[in-house]
């Protein structure tokens, strides 16, 4: 899994592929050019999974 960060709306996006065309899902900012980050940190997406589950049952 590789992450970029849209210079543009500076949201992260993801890809199971380095290379090729990559352009931001959320703009649709070219990145194809911006340097590609491993992204394997597994705990860290399961934080956020619950801070995401906790602000959803707060908002109710
Ligand atoms: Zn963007």
């Amino acid at each position: 899994m590789f992450r970029k960060n849209c210079g543009q709306c500076h949201k992260p996006s993801f890809s199971s592929c380095e290379s090729g065309e990559w352009l931001c899902p959320t703009c649709g900012y070219d990145l194809t050019d911006e340097k590609a980050m491993k992204d394997e940190n597994k705990q860290k997406h399961r934080r956020q999974m619950v801070l995401y589950v906790s602000l959803t049952k707060s908002m109710r």
